[in-house]
């Protein structure tokens, strides 16, 4: 069993003062599953990929791999592979030098056994015919396969991967995030992987972790994170472009905010329950746009920027009569669509697509 568990791991480091780098984090990655760490830059993921690497050991808590307590292990007594954004390769050996290196130095194969490893790993990832050149002599995307091959042939039970497509052109990016997901599914290796890439931690993974600030936001499949945020961190953190928000307070059945009255459905009525000061999300997808249907949940709004992305616009409006950054709201229509600039049209919050939030916790309200 390769299941990794986190179980209230705290890493701090002295600097000036105490950084709390992961701040009481338990998780669970499941055998075989690939999970995909994500965040801000500086929330911690490096640091709890080198803890379950055993490249930095824990300040409190514990690490298992299996039923096995990995806390403070060594690197070299955890059967695990890590493959660093740089790719860390020796520019003095081969590629076949590079490959073999690891399971030489640790003597437990023979070497007829490690050629066959390296060579099959090396058609997998379809570069048989580089085995005798140097890293200099090879592409971005290329040194990138060598430096996945090392870690493949040693055959561990958890691959740990740290924004490895990080040096890659957004094309070799998008191809080779195709790639290692075929390779996970056929190798079915329990895969950790660290990325700040929202469309990376989207596109691959089983199931994301959301770090915020060393502490996790959310942990779920990416949709659930996406349609069901536990809260503003997590809802204002995935979308392109991101969630709409609104802060206002509950008054006689409605949420009034600096750009809009807003009545609540008898559904948003019970998921308030109580509370006074709430942020009302919603997503630019959901808005509605010039929809000729009459609703409560209508409100004018003027054209302020249109962006053509191709295939969908992103539109920029501001409340009729407003003119407060509070008072403003992304959309996103169809390409074909055309809206001018100055324009007033109709737009539409439906409410079974709002969010609700607790203004001072940050919590979803569901
Ligand atoms: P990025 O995406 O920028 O790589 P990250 O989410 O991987 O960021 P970490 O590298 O884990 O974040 O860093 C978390 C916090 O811990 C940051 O504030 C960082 O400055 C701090 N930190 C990490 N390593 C050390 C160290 N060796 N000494 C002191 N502070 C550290």
């Amino acid at each position: 069993m390769a299941r990794v568990s986190l179980d209230h791991v705290t890493k701090t480091f002295q600097d000036d003062g105490e950084i709390v780098a992961v701040d009481d984090l338990s998780l669970d990655i499941r055998d075989g599953e690939f999970l995909v760490l994500v965040g801000p830059s500086g929330c911690g993921k490096s640091t709890t990929l080198r803890m379950i690497a055993g490249l930095e050991i824990p300040t409190r808590g514990e690490i298992q791999l299996g039923e096995r307590t990995i806390t403070n292990a060594s690197p070299q007594q955890r059967d695990i592979a890590m493959v660093f954004q740089s790719y860390a390769l020796y520019p003095h050996m081969s590629v076949r030098g590079n490959m073999s290196f690891g399971l030489r130095e640790a003597g437990e194969l023979p070497e007829d056994e490690i050629q066959s490893r390296v060579e099959s790993t090396a058609t997998m990832l379809g570069m048989a015919d580089l085995l005798d050149r140097r890293p200099q002599e090879l592409s971005g995307g290329q040194q990138q396969r060598v430096a996945l091959g090392r870690a493949i042939v040693r055959d561990p039970q958890v691959f740990l991967l740290d924004e490895p497509l990080a040096n890659l052109d957004a094309k070799l990016r998008a191809e080779m995030r195709t790639e290692l997901q075929k390779l996970q599914d056929d190798l079915e290796t329990t895969t950790i992987y660290v990325t700040h890439d929202q469309t990376e931690a989207m596109t691959m993974s089983d199931r994301i972790a959301i770090l915020n600030d060393g502490q996790l936001q959310q942990v779920g499949t990416p949709l659930e994170c996406y349609h069901e945020p536990n809260n503003l961190f997590v809802a204002g953190f995935l979308g392109e472009p991101s969630m709409n928000f609104y802060e206002g307070n509950v008054r006689d059945g409605s949420l009034v905010t600096d750009a809009f009255e807003y009545p609540l459905s008898d559904a948003l009525a019970s998921a308030v329950d109580g509370h006074r000061e709430v942020v009302l999300g919603i997503r630019p997808e959901d808005i509605k746009i010039g929809e000729a249907e009459e609703t409560d949940y209508d409100y004018s709004a003027v054209v302020d920027v249109v962006e053509p992305m191709g295939d969908e616009n992103t539109v920029h409006l501001q409340f009729e009569g407003q003119s407060s950054d509070q008072s403003v709201m992304t959309a996103t229509i169809d390409g074909m669509r055309s809206l001018t600039l100055g324009e007033t049209t109709k737009t539409q919050l439906p409410p079974e697509a709002v969010h609700l939030f607790d203004a001072a916790t940050g919590e979803a309200l569901h």
